[in-house]
């Protein structure tokens, strides 16, 4: 059994976090938020310490180790993006490996740094890249894999995830602690697609606003056109109709992907290949970084080029 230390345990995506530590048979020593709303620790460890602050929770870990003999194997980030990079450097300073949530920096510099702190450590940073473990996703990239090598897939990918007037409040709507909507909601589609299609060969933005990003990514297998928004006001009204808040949509030369199912426990298929000894690192979680810092710096083109066509709307 491994010991684990969560920091951001009363944010939303902490539980699945929890779940997957527990779900792999592995046990919670510490957690801590410096919001105190962790009554779902119960749900999962109601034996595990609960800090609001970080000294304390620090002189903790000390303690375990030095007057208990209980080391900590890993510690898991969910805490706001802009936070990962020292709490990376917390974990692995403290003898643990990381297990960070996504984006897991917000520029590519930050992970040259972290490379080093890597070696200095010999601990290693893994980054929750879920879709990597998405069955659909998986065999899409083999099939990907399997078609002609210079064969250029047309995709538009569409993303509608509606969020109230409280994501422009939160550190989610600040551009430097999240890194703005591209890089927060986008991260996880930049890094598949460039997972299944290869290396960047051109980065357009067309729109980045506070509540829609959309652009055009050419890989070496792929010309994406991509649209990402919070607002509902973006919904296909047949979505709409139905109640439904969240649309995705990737099609593939004409063709619908099917991956609405297959989401819940992703995080737990990430645990499991870590504690197998695999799980993303470093490395792999360069390109996608480099996109969304790239977008976030772009100058937006407006409706030139290969737009999405939900800018029309
Ligand atoms: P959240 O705002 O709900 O939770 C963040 C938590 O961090 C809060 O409880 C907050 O109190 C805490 N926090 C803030 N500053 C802190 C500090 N200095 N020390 C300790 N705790 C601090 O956000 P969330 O939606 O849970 O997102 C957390 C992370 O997970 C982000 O990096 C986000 O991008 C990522 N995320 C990933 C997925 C996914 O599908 N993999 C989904 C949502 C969020």
């Amino acid at each position: 059994m491994r010991n684990f230390a969560l920091i951001g345990a009363a944010g939303y995506i902490a539980p699945r976090h929890m779940k997957a530590i527990k779900d792999t048979g592995n046990n919670l020593l510490a957690a801590y938020d410096k919001a105190d709303s962790v009554g779902i620790i119960d749900s999962h460890f109601p034996h595990a310490d609960f800090f609001v602050e970080f000294e304390r929770f620090d002189r903790h870990i000390e303690k375990l180790k030095y007057e208990k003999d209980l080391f900590l194997d890993y510690v898991s980030i969910c805490s706001p993006n802009y936070l990962h990079d020292a709490h990376i450097r917390f974990a692995l300073r403290s003898g643990a490996d990381a297990i960070c949530e996504k984006p897991l920096v917000l520029n590519p510099w930050n992970i040259d740094k972290l490379q080093r702190v890597e070696e200095k450590t010999g601990k290693k940073i893994y980054n929750i890249l879920q879709l990597r473990v998405h069955p659909s996703i998986i065999q899409l990239r083999n099939k990907v894999a399997n078609s002609l090598k210079d064969k250029k897939f047309e995709v538009d990918l569409t993303y509608l995830t509606s969020r109230g007037n409280w994501y422009q409040t939160s550190w989610k709507g600040d551009i430097s602690k999240s890194g703005g909507i591209a890089t927060n909601i986008g991260v996880h589609f930049y890094d598949m697609l460039s997972w299944i299609f290869g290396d960047v060969q051109d980065n357009i933005v067309h729109v980045h606003e506070k509540d829609r990003a959309a652009g055009y990514l050419e890989f070496e297998n792929a010309r994406v056109r991509w649209f990402l928004s919070i607002n509902s006001e973006y919904l296909p009204s047949e979505v709409k109709k139905k109640g439904q808040t969240t649309f995705r949509s990737i099609t593939i030369d004409g063709e619908e992907l099917e991956f609405s199912g297959g989401f819940t426990d992703l995080h737990t298929l990430v645990y499991k290949d870590i504690l197998d000894g695999y799980g993303y690192g470093l490395s792999a979680a360069r390109t996608a970084i480099e996109i969304v810092h790239d977008i976030r710096n772009a100058r937006p083109e407006g409706l030139k080029g290969e737009y999405h066509s939900f800018l029309n709307r």
